[in-house]
């Protein structure tokens, strides 16, 4: 059989030179094979960037408005064909088709969004100290980005990187992750077909180490956006500090979700579900820890032991199916190594807790939703993210308790807290220390149009999605015009201030 192509570099589908493949398949039977992918490498990598480096010369000055009108495009696209990529995303990745959808939707509203922007400032004047000095300053492409990009999101996390980095007149090489490499074929064969000119976008797919590491290295890339796990981010962005190299890190989570004794009940635990097992888990915002008040903890459990054990799993593509697979073999181990970590520490198993093998479960990767109880702050199933459909519950005394347990971890991405008392929500926004703070909603469900990201191991400081995504794939660039006629030199501080 012929070799996959499957890299997208200067407008061409070429296959890897070694012409060595990976596959993929879908995580519900995971006999059913979806495909083969160019295994790429440096050699590939190096063509990209090449090939990137030669279009970022004409699609950064390509007018903004032009720019835009390719991701208006794009938009449109999707918006027509959102059925099928949330299917094909379902069976590529396992999240239930309506989370898929919802995957999708991410991605027009951020086509649409930042295409808003082709006509819009990118920077702003000051006065000059000097007479007749025009001083500005405006964004400016960066360059070359290079996108690493993980499964659980495999549209809107790509999305949200591109196009506010499109936009600006960057030029990409794309990496995806290597469970979701149809997704990417797809998305930039879209964006082809949306009037793309060759060389700006190049896909590379392959492995991490691979492919990923060589993008890392490559000289040729200004940028690098990476989202992932806190491990490989934090060993990346060391290499990238060495080399000056800019990086973006979208890391780990370990949210909370706090339920104070004055809060909606019901309302909670339908946000603690939808928080702890959509997408099974899944996902850097997920809650991995339910800390509620003691007055309420026995209400609070015992409703959501009961919707845990009523969620219905299976194939994300059937109909009713509230929580699918887990993405491969592998989470599943490392998933229920945690779980009986838990347990060895001490917290209580209410539910799940069980690697799924019968009937229709024996050929996927599912495991049963989970809910532990008795979690306490210093065990490791109250620190270490577990991306997974497992949830803890952890008691507190007062607010106060409950507000320093939620940001007692390394990582602040994301912490929400229910009250009906005013005064309380205020302070918790004030009080939690994480980059997303929600009241009375869970700690999944951020919108484009604010900034996405964490604080301490969640990120190295950057933001997407909103106006702050422009900020890691732009530069700044002073700009000072002296227009008088006169031939005399006007120093800046010296001449224009009494000595
Ligand atoms: P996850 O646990 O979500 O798969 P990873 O951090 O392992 O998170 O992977 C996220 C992305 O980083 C994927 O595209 C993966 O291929 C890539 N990746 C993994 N290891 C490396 C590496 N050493 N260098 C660059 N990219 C990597």
């Amino acid at each position: 059989m012929a070799p996959a192509k499957t890299n997208y570099i200067a407008g061409r589908w070429l296959s890897a030179d070694s012409c060595s493949e990976f596959t993929s398949c879908n995580p519900a039977r995971t006999t059913e094979v979806l495909g083969a992918y160019s295994r790429s490498g440096h050699a590939e990598v190096a063509l990209a960037v090449a090939a990137a480096r030669t279009a970022f010369q004409a699609w950064r000055k390509t007018p903004a408005p032009q720019r835009a009108a390719v991701l208006t495009r794009m938009g449109r696209l999707m918006e027509e064909r959102k059925e099928a990529l949330a299917l094909q995303m379902t069976r590529e990745m396992g999240k239930v088709l309506v989370e898929a959808r919802g995957d999708v939707q991410e991605a027009i509203d951020m086509a649409h969004y930042m295409a808003a922007f082709g006509r819009m400032p990118t920077g702003h004047i000051a006065p000059s100290e000097r007479p007749e000095v025009y001083c500005a300053a405006e964004r400016v492409a960066a360059g070359v980005v290079g996108m690493i990009t993980p499964w659980n999101f495999p549209i809107a996390i790509p999305s949200w990187k591109m196009f506010p980095a499109l936009l600006a007149g960057n030029a990409i090489v794309f990496k995806p992750a290597e469970d979701t490499p149809g997704l990417a074929v797809t998305f930039v064969q879209m964006l082809e077909e949306a009037g793309l000119p060759p060389g700006v976008v190049n896909l590379v797919t392959g492995l991490g180490e691979e492919a990923g590491a060589a993008l890392v290295e490559a000289e040729g890339v200004d940028v690098i956006s990476f989202t992932g796990s806190t491990e490989i981010g934090r060993r990346i962005a060391a290499q990238c500090g060495g080399m000056l190299k800019r990086i973006s890190c979208e890391l780990g989570g370990k949210n909370a979700i706090v339920v104070l004794e004055d809060a909606d009940i019901d309302l909670a635990v339908k946000g603690a579900l939808w928080s702890a097992f959509g997408t099974a888990g899944q996902r850097c915002t997920a809650a991995s820890r339910l800390i509620v008040q003691k007055s309420i903890l026995p209400a609070f459990r015992e409703k959501l032991l009961h919707q845990t054990l009523a969620l219905r799993m299976g194939d994300g593509a059937d109909p009713g199916v509230e929580i699918g697979p887990v993405i491969n073999r592998k989470q599943l181990q490392r998933i229920h190594e945690y779980v009986e970590l838990g347990r060895h520490e001490g917290a209580r198993l209410l539910a799940g807790g069980k690697i799924m093998q019968e009937g229709p479960f024996a050929e996927g990767c599912f495991y049963l939703p989970t809910l532990l109880d008795n979690a306490a702050p210093g065990m490791r199933i109250a620190q270490e993210e577990i991306f997974g459909p497992v949830t803890a519950l952890m008691e507190a005394h007062t607010m106060e308790d409950a507000v320093q347990m939620a940001n007692a971890t390394r990582y602040g991405l994301s912490l929400s807290l229910y009250t009906q008392n005013v005064s309380r929500a205020f302070h918790a926004v004030q009080e939690l220390h994480a980059g997303l703070v929600y009241i009375n909603l869970p700690t999944s469900g951020a919108e484009i149009q604010l900034p996405f990201g964490g604080i301490k191991n969640t990120g190295n400081g950057h933001r997407e999605a909103g106006m702050a995504a422009m900020d890691y794939c732009t530069e700044w660039k002073s700009v000072y015009v002296n227009y008088s006629a006169g031939s005399d030199l006007v120093r800046a501080q010296i001449d224009t201030c009494p000595q």
